[in-house]
């Protein structure tokens, strides 16, 4: 607001008004993007300490038909806060189960896991169960090739609602990591009550991992932590060798990141575990 002269009391910030359009503008072309289904998944593969890809995350993107592919960074946080994380996130888990489907006859592709990232707002809501039920029997999926990474978001605020959810899933054989371990809330208290199988070691700790002394502790930290609660774990964000080693020195099992390969569109994933499959 400015001061002085007439314009003394300025509530109006004319370039808020632009904002606000803006933020409409991406909100109506979200929704149209799901009706035109302009979404769609890249994959990036999980694999062991000895290079075996165990399974892949399906990250979603917007294939907007001007700007290109949007990353999810620049569209999901407005999904979330205007509900179409709903539809949205349903489709992701359609699309995710629709390829474990797919991969289902073959005898390698059969054995991976997808990953399907979870929005709290999604997971906190009651139809969450039945929709991803739902998504299983309609794609004839096998539960147990579905993993679903939640953040603790989801899971601070009712423990037994929480686990109630978890549990109707998991009996199916479905699995849950915990996505971003480590940048949220800091009570552990949960992660003892909850049916976890896997803590997922964000990439801000790895990123720096071999200079800071206190993100080499952290990812530590939270691989034992793994281990005594009988948890897997996974390092996200590994992008060269050094890192892959000082996480697997101390005793990490897992790893995803730029150094085994990014996020594919399908074909590109196919072509890359064909030719894993073959070594
Ligand atoms: P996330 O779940 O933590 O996913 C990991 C992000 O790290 C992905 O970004 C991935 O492309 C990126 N990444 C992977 N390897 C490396 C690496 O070696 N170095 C670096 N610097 N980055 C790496 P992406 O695909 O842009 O996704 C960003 C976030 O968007 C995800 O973070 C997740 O929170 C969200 N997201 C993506 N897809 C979905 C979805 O289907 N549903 C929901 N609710 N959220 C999603
Ligand atoms: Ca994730
Ligand atoms: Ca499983
Ligand atoms: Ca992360």
């Amino acid at each position: 607001a400015k001061l002085g002269g007439r314009n003394a009391v300025c509530f109006f910030d004319p370039s808020m008004l632009a904002d606000v359009r803006a933020r409409a503008d991406v909100e109506a072309g979200l929704w149209i993007a799901l009706e035109q289904r302009q979404f769609v998944l890249h994959y990036q593969p999980q694999v062991a300490a000895d290079g075996a890809v165990l399974g892949v995350e399906a990250l979603v993107r917007w294939h907007h038909p001007v700007r290109g592919l949007v990353p999810p960074g620049e569209f999901i946080p407005l999904a979330e806060e205007c509900g179409l994380i709903l539809p949205l996130g349903r489709w992701v888990l359609e699309a995710a189960c629709a390829q474990l489907a797919a991969w289902a006859d073959d005898p390698w592709r059969s054995r991976l896991v997808i990953a399907v990232n979870v929005s709290a707002r999604q997971f906190l809501h009651e139809d969450f169960v039945a929709g991803v039920v739902a998504a299983l029997e309609r794609s004839g999926a096998d539960p147990g090739r579905l993993d679903l990474e939640l953040t603790e978001s989801s899971l601070v605020t009712d423990v037994d609602k929480v686990s109630e959810k978890m549990e109707a899933l998991k009996a199916l054989g479905v699995g849950f990591s915990l996505d971003d371990f480590g940048t949220g809330y800091s009570s552990l208290a949960y992660l003892k009550r909850l049916p976890l199988d896997q803590l997922k070691i964000d990439r801000s700790f790895v990123r720096d991992i071999l200079v800071d002394p206190n993100d080499a502790a952290i990812a530590r930290m939270i691989i034992v932590l793994a281990d005594n609660l009988g948890l897997r774990v996974i390092a996200e964000g590994v992008e060269c060798e050094e890192q892959r080693d000082f996480l697997a020195r101390n005793g990490c099992s897992s790893y995803q990141g730029y150094l085994f390969s990014a996020p594919q569109p399908i074909d590109a994933l196919e072509a890359f575990l064909d030719a894993r499959r073959s070594r």
